[in-house]
């Protein structure tokens, strides 16, 4: 190939079968499968079922069907992302290594709890731009003698990054490339902001990957150059090009679509199967229908 010829595209689509589709997916799907055409681009689709106990293969073989009915091809076979667990593990192992993760044994409940009694003394918590509480992060502290005996001891844990380390490895603004727009209408070159985001899981306790990490591998290793998604994660951007510095990856360019809301004004959610496309297509809708409805 010349070597000045630009590199063909890479777009992907990359739901989680944990939920049937709704009109937000159906956007994603076809504006990513209109922008790969347009830019003469490849379509990949990514299976996001790090989360096991949520994710199933029937919801699996719903999505291809609804995205096959909505009259999309993408290249085959799609990646499943509970194929590639050392891939994580690798990475994590890295950043264990380099000192830039920790384990962390505070559970949900017991941050919300902390959390609840120290905003009872009338005073406010900090919350990452999803509105989640902070994690404490007492355990930064802990002697690596301390943290040995814990992992010995057998506690379920997360691995959360310890985002002010992270951050004094940068040696470069962190910006990305933004050619859709944030809830805000942030659009052009957007600087990133980790920090709003404190501690990020890396690995969970109940899942082998978080979703941030395995996302900013998978788009490397899959070579995606372009990443279509909804708004609500927009600010998950600035994590994920933590991400991709701290582990030599290479940047996409981002597009952030706006989301479909419901007849309540909030967003849509996979539990609420009138606007799923499977039951627009039951009700005798067209593909050409859902279009009209979302385009
Ligand atoms: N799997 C994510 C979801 O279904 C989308 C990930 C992404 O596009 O970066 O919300």
């Amino acid at each position: 190939m010349n070597k000045t010829m630009a590199k063909q595209p890479v777009f992907r689509f990359a739901p989680s079968p944990n939920g049937q589709l709704h009109l937000g997916h159906a956007l994603s799907a076809l504006l990513n499968h209109a922008m790969a055409k347009v830019q003469g681009g490849r379509l990949l689709l990514r299976i996001e079922d790090i989360d096991i106990a949520r994710c199933t293969p029937a919801f699996e073989a719903g999505i291809v069907e609804d995205l096959e009915w909505l009259g999309l091809d993408w290249e085959k076979p799609a990646r499943r992302q509970s194929e590639h667990l050392d891939l994580y593990r690798q990475a994590l192992g890295k950043l264990i290594d380099r000192g830039l993760v920790y384990p962390a044994f505070l559970t949900r409940g017991a941050i919300k709890t902390a959390v609840a009694e120290y905003e009872a003394k009338g005073k406010s918590w900090p919350r990452d731009p999803d509105g989640a509480p902070l994690y404490p992060g007492e355990e930064r502290k802990l002697s690596a003698a301390a943290r040995q005996r814990m992992l010995a001891g057998g506690k379920p844990h997360a691995w959360r990054l310890d985002m002010a380390k992270a951050l004094a490895e940068l040696n470069a603004p962190l910006t990305w490339q933004e050619t859709g727009a944030g809830p805000n209408g942030e659009t052009g070159t957007i600087t990133a902001d980790p920090a709003a985001w404190g501690d990020v899981v890396l690995s969970r306790s109940d899942a082998p990957s978080s979703y941030h990490l395995a996302v900013t591998l998978d788009d490397a290793q899959q070579e995606v150059t372009h990443v279509v998604r909804g708004h609500d994660l927009f600010h998950a951007t600035s994590v994920h090009r933590l991400l991709q510095r701290l582990l030599d990856l290479p940047q996409p360019v981002y597009h952030h679509h706006r989301l479909i809301l419901g007849s309540d004004g909030r967003k849509l959610s996979k539990s609420n199967r009138d606007t799923g496309i499977a039951a627009f297509r039951e009700a005798g809708k067209t593909p050409d229908d859902i279009r009209a409805m979302v385009l």
